[in-house]
């Protein structure tokens, strides 16, 4: 079976894809200072099985069109919306972050939990700023250097898989040099990372290994996702999501 695949099936039938918690998306929310009675127009970009999408069509007077490029997700995420009873307020769209299928100033907020590493921090601060409105809300959470020096095993780790990590300061000077002004930012708690997404996720491995027969594809996968686990466990003083929330600024 193909990795992609492996990975999907480890993922899947949790309920969320990378770190975060409903009560931090909350928080964001509260952050934004976004109104819970007017309606609007949100997307939620690299919504895995709908984490945060549920907990906004929950609180908001919202319709949420949910992207994901894994159609797999998009699945789950439309049960989950069905069981909750949110299914009129959400539309899952199959599609990649690096080419959305929507029209200029479309969205009141853009909401990213844990995806937008995927185009980079700044390729997607700037390409998505188009199909917000005017003075739209623009939530993402990235990756994020919580101290100014680290150790060198844990600095090379994210050299290597994801450069653009930085410390708070530098992305909120992206931000504010892409068009957006700060209204917000928190930095994800521990709890986030290992209750919330870890051990979910841990929990699922021996069921990868026995429906593969141990292959040695799916063993690759376990032990990348325990070597990143075992980088957080001993590293999460140095990084975490950080939760950043912008509005977009007038300027072109
Ligand atoms: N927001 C969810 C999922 C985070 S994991 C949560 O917090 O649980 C990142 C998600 O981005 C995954 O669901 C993955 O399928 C999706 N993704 C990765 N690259 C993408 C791309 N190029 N276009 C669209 N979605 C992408």
């Amino acid at each position: 079976m193909h990795d992609l695949q492996l990975l999907v099936d480890l993922h899947k039938g949790a309920l969320r894809q990378g770190p975060g918690g409903d009560d931090e998306t909350s928080r964001a929310l509260s952050l934004a200072g976004i109104d819970r009675t007017q309606p609007l127009e949100i997307a939620d970009i690299g919504c895995g099985t709908g984490a945060s999408a549920l907990v906004l069509a929950r609180q908001l007077n919202a319709h949420i069109t949910a992207v994901d490029f894994l159609q797999d997700f998009l699945d789950e995420l439309t049960v989950r919306a069905e069981r909750a009873g949110l299914a009129d307020k959400i539309t899952g769209v199959c599609a990649s972050m690096e080419s959305l299928p929507f029209e200029r100033e479309q969205f009141d907020v853009i909401w990213s939990e844990g995806a937008i590493y995927n185009v980079g921090f700044t390729t997607g601060l700037k390409d998505w700023r188009p199909y917000l409105k005017p003075g739209g809300i623009l939530v993402v959470s990235e990756i994020t250097w919580t101290t100014d020096n680290r150790p060198l095993e844990i600095q090379q780790h994210w050299d290597s898989v994801y450069p653009e990590i930085a410390t708070a300061a530098v992305k909120q000077e992206q931000l504010a040099n892409s068009g957006y002004s700060m209204l917000g930012y928190f930095s994800l708690p521990q709890h986030c990372w290992l209750e919330n997404y870890y051990d979910p996720m841990r929990a699922q491995f021996a069921e990868l290994l026995s429906a593969n027969d141990g292959s040695d594809a799916a063993r690759a996968i376990v032990e990348a996702e325990r070597h990143e686990i075992a980088l957080y466990e001993r590293y999460s003083d140095y990084f975490s999501y950080g939760v950043y929330i912008g509005r977009k600024t007038d300027a072109n």
